[in-house]
């Protein structure tokens, strides 16, 4: 009975230390399934020995953000018929101290300090990761024992190499690393090149966005706590927070512009800057809070700024923002990148040089699509921009042209008015001349005339003549046959004088009632006689008709002939032939009545 319990105990406890066997022809062993572990607070100036209540690992060890030391044991036997030159590589550069023992805990010796809380020179092998080298003679058993604390992720990925594999492994590593993140550097120094040349800020946002999430990548992969020196080892985990809180603040300024978030989704823009100044507040903190808690915070932050930064672009989608689909596909790579590196790291598939790499890559081929975006978002806006100037120009031509045919109508209108003006003016300049009666000149007129007529006369020394004609009886024609016929008989003694007159020289006008002037320039008294006849003829032997009537009329004229002398006015021309029109009434009617300094002083017609 007592030899079962004891049976039953012996089972129940762990086994002591579990045995790596490292084979000849094995380069490289990835220790995660089966290695003991303790985690939990114990006294630490003592090592644990086999008493101690030693876990069994199930896969990687990885504890998540806990700053509990964690103690790792192991034997590695080389099976291997010569000696082994390996190295154990401890995968995660950001641990802050990794100590490792060589023997028991009773005879052990410390074979390293390294981590990135240590001087540089703790670790061996200069590389990111921490790498210790292990000589084994043929068949040797070595124990070993890991203490590892760190204030960030406790993720602590094993591997035994060789040092020939290691050497080349790292190598490979490191230059895939830089030549990544030299061209996500190259990206952004180009984009801010752009931005110095074109002044858009979208650019600068992303060359920020860029260059500070290169920045961070190069920290977590332990690059600049590998190779900038001691003196940067110190503040390199306030770098990675720094450039972290930084690269998510320029993501979402940069999201806001890229997509024209602000103008068109203002809810949604509040929420990225609400973020933004959540960040804000994070990297004022990171003096003061320690590592553990600012890189859990930024942890929560970066998650919120992926889930800011998704559904403003499926939003952006959705509303067919063009842009959008570019900035969505950046997302889905830099996605698909992370889930693999983190799916290689936490072992659900078998981590390689690919899922390690795999969220630099999603974040390089992220980037090139941003440009995309971006570049896609200035053609967008120069294609606007030249439509709009276009719409402008064919506006200004329309209307260039619009003025000018109003111009044209304008002066169209204008030229109209003012020969409608200049006909008006022409018409009523005629009307105050005209006699509207008889269409004949009025006593205005003939004023006008006659002076410049005396004028000219006296000028030239040559004879001027002038009538006046009165229509015999008239008022009886009136009051027999009625004013309008009366009028009639005016016109058709206006229409019979003018027959007989000169077109040139000549003006006949109706001094009002039934007396007419007729002045005749540069007419003889002989030739001026022979036109009152021929008036008074005209006048007799015609019979006026009209409305039904008829009735003959006849005219006394008075004639006078002269070369005026100086002081001579028209006036005195009129009265001069009114008094012999006066005596042709006196002497019988029908008759023309001259001066007597001329030929013959007077004339009967009949
Ligand atoms: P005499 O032979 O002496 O000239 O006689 P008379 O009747 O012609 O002369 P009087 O001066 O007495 O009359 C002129 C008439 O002319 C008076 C008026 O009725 C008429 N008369 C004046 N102006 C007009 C007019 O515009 N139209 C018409 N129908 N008659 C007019
Ligand atoms: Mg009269
Ligand atoms: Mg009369």
């Amino acid at each position: 009975m007592k030899g079962f319990l004891l049976f039953l105990l012996v089972l129940a406890m762990p086994a002591l230390s579990s045995v790596i066997e490292v084979p000849a022809q094995v380069h490289s062993l990835r220790l995660a399934e089966g290695l003991q572990y303790l985690h939990v607070r114990r006294d630490s100036h003592t090592l644990p020995d086999a008493s101690e209540s030693w876990e069994v690992s199930g896969g990687t060890l990885a504890f998540g953000f806990d700053k509990t030391p964690l103690w790792v044991r192991f034997e590695l036997k080389n099976t291997a018929p010569q000696a082994r030159h390996l190295v154990l590589e401890i995968a995660n550069p950001l641990l802050d101290q990794v100590d490792v023992w060589t023997g028991t805990a009773e005879h052990s010796s410390l074979l390293a300090s390294a981590g990135d809380q240590r001087p540089l020179n703790g670790q061996t092998l200069l590389a990111p990761n921490i790498a210790i080298p292990l000589d084994l003679a043929a068949g040797e058993t070595l124990p070993v024992l890991l203490r590892v604390e760190t204030s960030g992720s406790l993720n602590v990925p094993l591997a035994i190499m060789d040092v020939s594999h290691y050497t080349g492994q790292t190598t490979a590593l490191i230059a895939f690393q830089v030549l990544l993140l030299g061209a996500l550097l190259g990206i952004g120094i180009y984009q801010f090149m752009v931005f110095l040349q074109l002044r858009e800020r979208g650019f600068l946002l992303y060359s920020l966005f860029i260059l500070f999430s290169t920045l961070t990548l190069a920290g977590l992969q332990g690059l600049p706590h590998t190779y900038f020196g001691s003196t940067y080892r110190l503040y390199a985990d306030t770098m990675i927070l720094v450039s972290y809180a930084l690269a998510l603040m320029s993501a979402l300024s940069f999201i806001l512009t890229a997509l024209s978030v602000r103008a068109s989704r203002p809810g949604y823009a509040m929420a990225a800057q609400g973020l933004t100044f959540a960040c804000a507040t994070a990297l004022c903190l990171i003096s003061v809070l320690d590592y553990g808690f600012m890189i859990r915070l930024m942890t929560v932050l970066s998650s919120s700024t992926v889930i800011v930064v998704i559904t403003i672009q499926v939003r952006r989608m959705l509303d067919h923002y063009e842009p959008a689909y570019y900035s969505g596909g950046a997302t889905i790579f830099a996605g698909i990148g992370v889930i693999l590196y983190i799916a290689g790291k936490s072992g659900w598939i078998e981590p390689s040089l690919l899922t390690h790499h795999a969220a630099d890559i999603g974040i390089l081929l992220m980037a090139v699509f941003y440009a995309l975006a971006l570049s896609q978002r200035i053609d967008r806006e120069q294609k606007l921009r030249i439509q709009a100037q276009r719409a402008t120009m064919n506006a200004q031509k329309q209307l260039l042209t619009t003025e000018k045919t109003l111009n044209k109508e304008l002066d169209n209108l204008v030229q109209e008015r003012t020969r409608d003006l200049e006909e008006a003016n022409d018409k009523l300049r005629h009307m105050s001349l005209t006699d509207p009666l008889t269409g004949l000149s009025n006593r205005r007129h003939l004023d006008q005339r006659l002076e410049n007529s005396l004028i000219q006369s006296r000028n030239t020394a040559t004879p001027l003549s002038l009538m006046i004609a009165d229509i015999d009886h008239f008022k009886q024609i009136n009051d027999t046959y009625g004013h309008p016929f009366g009028d009639a008989c005016l016109v058709e003694v206006a229409r019979r004088i003018q027959a007989e007159i000169p077109e040139t020289s000549s003006t006949a006008a109706r001094l009002g009632g039934e007396e007419f002037v007729i002045l005749l320039e540069d007419t003889p008294h002989e030739k001026a006689l022979l036109t009152a006849e021929a008036i008074a003829t005209a006048l007799r032997n015609t019979p006026v008709t009209s409305d039904g009537h008829e009735t003959r009329l006849t005219a006394s004229f008075g004639l006078i002939t002269t070369i005026p002398e100086s002081g001579t006015s028209g006036l005195d021309l009129i009265n001069r032939a009114d008094a012999l029109l006066y005596r042709a009434k006196q002497n019988g009617r029908d008759r023309i009545e001259t001066e007597p300094s001329q030929l013959e002083n007077s004339h009967s017609v009949n």
